[in-house]
């Protein structure tokens, strides 16, 4: 018999809490995940999975603009909110009873109450329950960071945004990473004025320069409006409820809600880690090593709250590898080389590997090849948009090293793609798959 209460004590039943959970008890460890607020995590709650509803959503206003140039006869059609908010936060509902289900059937005990950490092997409730475990996982995830501005309160974040009463005639987005550029784009198709507000001059820094320039302009034709090296006062509260952002230089910008996406900082704040001498990093991210262990023997983090890469594949990933080492005897790591990811903005943007420009640091000569294009949909309903695809080639190897792409479906695209680039094909290897015509795709193979 165990001298602890349990073998497994989770914190935070988000995507990599509960993989580890489930897996650990497949492996035969007694498990318990403990969750403050809801099942699922940010990915499904408050995140990835509401936001690509919405993304859907949005994308009717182009799709029935365009079905008229195929023949279809549209009536002028209306948008409601409400609807597709309600539907949307019952699919989150569905999702996270599924994500109960799992732990239940893996016996991993739910505790609907905040934990905190007292030691390297205890835990205390919120209900003042007091538990002890041979291993601790901490996976409580990140938290949206708002800058210090004055009248930030009246700002909300990706987390109140799914809930809104009402569909803002008049947005401003702070930030211009991926939040930022995908409600961006969300809000913009459910008719709002949208304007983005960025602190820099560049959009989604990391991606290649090309496909985010190109993201710019479609943006900026479409009539989304940027204020790039924005410097913001403060925001003030006018007495109908309305909103105005003030900024060192220019025009203030009137608006009925602010949306701030300006990073996500580890949720580590209040957990105790300190009284088990879990350290943290400069950015407040719990440090560990490659099989997720931290500084303490008995406490392992994974996920955003170690901010390595925010993903939710990432963190699923972390939390196996680490359940397998743990209580499955099979040391293993993640590799983040190769991680594809995906900005769905509208048009959606992907990529993996290098960009260009880390490829020349690291490779020196590299090839490029590009294909500009307009999608055929695009061109029968009379839409200018254009797609890029972009291949980054090792010039020594011809090893394809990144690829880059934006337009219609490119994550769903690239996610097939990234296979080739993680396994070290080269550019003749693309060259020798025979063209799937037609589709978007088959730019992939033809890239001269
Ligand atoms: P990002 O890191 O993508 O972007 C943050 C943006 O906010 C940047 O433009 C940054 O500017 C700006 N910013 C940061 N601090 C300030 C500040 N103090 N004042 C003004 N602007 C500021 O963060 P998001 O919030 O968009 O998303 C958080 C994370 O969630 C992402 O990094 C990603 O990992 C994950 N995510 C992934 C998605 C996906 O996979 N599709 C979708 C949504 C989120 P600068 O460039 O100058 O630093």
């Amino acid at each position: 018999m165990s001298d602890y209460d349990f073998d497994l004590f989770v914190i935070g039943a988000g995507s990599g809490g509960v993989r580890a959970s489930r897996v650990a008890a497949a492996h035969g460890a007694k498990v318990a995940v403990a969750e403050e607020y809801r099942v699922g995590g940010t990915c499904v709650i408050r995140g990835c999975v509401p936001k690509k509803l919405l993304i859907y959503g949005a994308h009717f206003a182009e799709d029935l603009k365009d079905a008229r140039r195929f023949g279809w006869n549209v009536p002028d059609c209306g948008f409601e909110w409400t609807t597709l908010r309600d539907n949307v936060l019952a699919d989150v509902d569905r999702l996270e009873g599924l994500y109960k289900n799992t732990l239940n059937s893996h016996k991993v005990e739910l505790i609907s109450e905040r934990a905190t950490i007292t030691g390297p092997h205890s835990v205390k409730l919120a209900s003042g329950r007091e538990v002890t475990a041979k291993v601790i996982l901490v996976a409580t995830g990140a938290w949206p960071l708002i800058p210090e501005v004055e009248g930030a309160e009246y700002g909300i974040t990706s987390n109140e945004v799914f809930h809104l009463d009402e569909c803002p005639k008049r947005i401003v987005i702070v930030g211009g990473g991926y939040i930022a550029n995908e409600f961006a784009g969300i809000f913009h198709q459910f008719g709002s004025h949208v304007t983005m507000v960025n602190r820099g001059s560049t959009l989604l820094r990391g991606y290649d320069e090309q496909i985010r320039d190109r993201l710019l302009q479609i943006s900026m034709t479409k009539g989304i409006n940027f204020r790039f090296n924005a410097k913001m006062e403060r925001i003030e509260k006018n007495e109908d409820g309305t909103l105005c952002v003030r900024f060192k230089d220019g025009d203030p910008v009137a608006a009925d809600i602010v949306l701030f996406a300006t990073g996500r900082a580890p949720l580590t704040n209040g957990l105790g880690l300190e009284t088990a001498g879990v350290e943290l990093d400069e950015k407040g991210a719990i440090k560990v090593d490659e099989y997720n262990r931290t500084s303490c023997e008995s406490i392992y983090a994974v996920g955003d709250v170690t901010d390595r890469l925010q993903l939710t594949p990432v963190a699923i990933r972390e939390g196996h590898a680490f359940a397998d080492t743990v209580f499955g005897d099979n040391p293993r790591t993640v590799d983040y080389a190769c991680v594809p990811s995906a900005v769905f903005s509208h048009p959606p943007l992907a990529g993996v590997g290098l960009t260009e420009a880390q490829a020349k640091n690291k490779y020196g000569t590299v090839k490029v090849y590009t294909s500009d294009f307009r999608p055929m949909k695009n061109v029968l309903a009379g839409r200018e948009e254009r797609a890029l695809y972009k291949m980054v080639v090792d010039a020594t190897t011809n090893r394809v090293v990144g690829l880059h792409m934006i337009g219609p479906d490119a994550p769903e695209i690239l996610q097939a793609a990234a296979i080739a680039v993680k396994a070290g094909l080269t550019k003749q290897d693309f060259d020798d798959t025979v063209a799937l015509h037609p589709s978007m795709a088959e730019e992939l193979v033809l890239l001269k």
